[in-house]
């Protein structure tokens, strides 16, 4: 249906509570990129909200590529979101409901090249199931709107000195060749990106460790990435106005954007 045509009830728990788990993956001429993934981050989601989506993943993946027919977009992403659907305003689960499905299709364009980035280093004001991939996003629509009003386009969380995330991002930082990422606990989201670049760096054996890294370390990084379904990667050249490596060469970020890109399209 079209997407105006497309109704929910203003009792909806998404609306009234923003309780709602969602996911977004890419599609290349009508095929799911990596949805055994995508769909396991769902189900631990509706485990932590007690929401029994009431599909297999065979048929949450058949829906989604009617969806995908009927759109007809070479290179899509896809949004997928569940609630617990409308009913009396408690807060309070309720017993009894009946889940609200959306999913929608769009066009996008894969960069040619990797893409350099401004950002904004911001204190991580958010709560502690950042692992959950909860539509409830406030804490970072508002972080990268900042970002964007300082000329940026990403905002990357600290929490106590240390670095948790991207705004709508994983993070890599590389120091001396080898490769940083945070480990993952309540503070991040398990990206599915993050695991494909993860999944590369051990099968070019390049060196790297999940493990904590300070505000400090960013200022000697030699490259920061960034990664996320819809931008794939891309590298930071200045964070609050301060230049990251040497603000141009990104030799590792230039080697996973081609992996992700061949492991995209083959
Ligand atoms: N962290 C946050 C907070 C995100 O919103 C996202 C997705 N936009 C990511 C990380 C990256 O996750 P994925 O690679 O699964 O898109």
């Amino acid at each position: 249906m079209n997407l105006a045509d497309a109704k929910i009830s203003v009792l909806d728990r998404g609306f009234i509570f923003g309780e709602g788990i969602y996911e977004v993956m890419l599609a290349v001429e009508g095929n799911l990129l990596h949805f055994k993934n995508h769909f396991e981050r769902l189900q631990d989601g509706a485990k932590d909200m007690q929401l029994d989506i009431q599909f297999s993943e065979t048929k949450l993946h058949d829906l989604i590529k009617e969806v995908l027919s009927l759109n007809n977009n070479p290179f899509c992403s896809v949004y997928l979101q569940f609630t617990k659907g409308a009913a009396p305003r408690d807060h309070y689960y309720p017993t009894r409901y009946d889940p609200t499905l959306f999913i929608m299709t769009s066009p996008i364009n894969m960069p040619p090249r990797l893409n350099v980035v401004k950002a904004i280093l911001l204190k991580d004001i958010r709560w502690q199931k950042c692992n959950v991939k909860s539509t409830s996003l406030y804490a970072n629509t508002w972080a990268k709107t900042k970002a964007k009003k300082s000329g940026g386009e990403e905002a990357i969380f600290e929490r106590n000195g240390i670095l948790t995330e991207g705004a709508t991002s994983n993070l890599f930082l590389v120091h001396r060749n080898k490769v940083l990422t945070p480990k993952e606990n309540e503070h991040i989201l398990p990206g599915v990106t993050r695991e494909l670049v993860l999944e590369i760096m051990r099968r070019k054996n390049i060196d790297h460790e999940e493990t904590n890294i300070s505000i400090d370390s960013l200022w000697k990084a030699d490259e920061l990435l960034l990664t996320s379904t819809t931008k794939g990667i891309v590298a930071v050249k200045d964070i609050n106005g301060k230049q990251i490596g040497d603000g141009e060469t990104f030799n590792l970020g230039v080697e996973i954007f081609q992996a992700l890109k061949t492991l995209s399209f083959t």
